[in-house]
């Protein structure tokens, strides 16, 4: 798309719709993010804690460069927390990876508002795409506006909204997507008054309803209060979707109890959040889907994996596809 003066929509304003805006951008076009929710979708909102992602690891030379440039800009910082594996068999077991791993500064979620910088954008969910008489984009939003018209359209939202919104617009492309399953997760925050004595600021766990636990405030420029975020496994959380909090605090409690080899102190604050649509439950390798005929694409985790990189990768194909048309 070489007319600069065109505009581009983005529905979605997780990394993956933020990594396209700042390709297209770069490139000179107009965009516009839809964003019904947290600028940052998966990263988690600006809480107490962290309580989406926990960090990011990187592999792809273009997301190395990427991470480079924010890690000078300060935008993220490298987290080496004292890592442990835990399973039933074994206890507690330091871990040997030498993987680096960085987090947003002061939070997750702050990464993505970095992102977005001054790029316009509409708090307002899309409930329908449709195409003018001219073959343009013009969006259905829920505040009762009508957006566009568009050029260009990138879906960078979790599978079943972008399958909701294909429907009538692109049945082909709609079938792919709605085969798409994530999977769910529930996280729990919990404040203490006092630093726990153990001696792990992580752990990878492997029985029982946790997959994951860690201290809030050994990652860099967080408050210094005692702050620890649990992470249930997709299992676990499939099982116990219709649980009460109560129940699933308890559970969580319990479990971490167990890991660290100690009864826990009772929680100053406890924050807890289900995530329906947690991670892709398979690897797809899909990239970013295309129909360049409409000026339409869709992006987002899902269609390369469940990790902060495979959603900055797919954004950033999306937006050279639609550059390359
Ligand atoms: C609990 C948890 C822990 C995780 N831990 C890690 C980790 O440690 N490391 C790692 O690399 N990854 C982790 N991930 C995965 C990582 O968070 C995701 O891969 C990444 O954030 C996905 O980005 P995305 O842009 O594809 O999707 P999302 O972040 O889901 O963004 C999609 C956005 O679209 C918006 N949206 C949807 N429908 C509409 C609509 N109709 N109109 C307007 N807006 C709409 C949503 O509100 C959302 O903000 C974790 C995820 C979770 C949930």
């Amino acid at each position: 798309m070489h007319n600069k003066d065109q505009k581009v929509a983005i529905i979605g304003a997780g990394l993956a719709g933020l990594s396209a805006a700042t390709s297209l951008a770069e490139a000179g076009l107009q965009v516009t993010l839809f964003e019904q929710d947290n600028l940052g979708g998966r990263l988690g909102g600006s809480g107490a804690a962290d309580m989406g992602a926990q960090y990011f690891t990187v592999r792809h030379p273009a997301f190395r460069q990427a991470t480079r440039d924010w890690q000078q800009r300060g935008w993220v910082a490298e987290w080496s927390p004292r890592l442990y594996h835990y399973d039933h068999a074994h206890g507690l077991r330091p871990s040997t990876d030498d993987i680096q791993r960085l987090v947003g500064i002061p939070d997750m979620a702050m990464l993505a508002a970095h992102l977005l910088g001054t790029s316009p954008i509409c708090n307002t969910q899309i409930r329908q795409i449709q195409r003018s008489a001219d073959e343009q984009w013009l969006l259905q939003a829920d505040d009762g506006s009508v957006p566009g018209p568009f050029a260009g359209l990138i879906l960078a939202t979790a599978p079943a909204a972008a399958a909701t919104l294909l429907q009538d617009a692109a049945p082909h492309l709609q079938q792919d997507v709605a085969r798409v399953r994530m999977r769910p997760c529930w996280s729990l925050a919990l404040r203490f008054a006092r630093p726990l004595d153990t001696a792990l600021d992580a752990c990878f766990v492997r029985d029982g309803p946790l997959d994951w636990l860690a201290r809030n405030n050994s990652k860099p420029q967080r408050a210094a209060d005692e702050r620890w975020v649990v992470q249930s496994t997709a299992s676990w959380a499939e099982e116990q979707q219709h649980a009460s909090p109560q129940q699933v605090v308890t559970t969580l409690q319990q479990a971490m109890g167990e890991v660290l080899g100690m009864p826990l102190p009772q929680a100053e604050q406890v924050e807890l959040h289900y995530w329906p649509q947690a991670r892709p439950a398979e690897e797809l390798k899909w990239g970013a889907l295309a129909a360049p005929k409409l000026g339409l694409y869709v992006c987002g985790d899902w269609c390369l994996g469940g990790r902060i990189e495979n959603a900055w990768l797919s954004g950033r194909q999306a937006a050279r596809a639609l550059l390359d048309k």
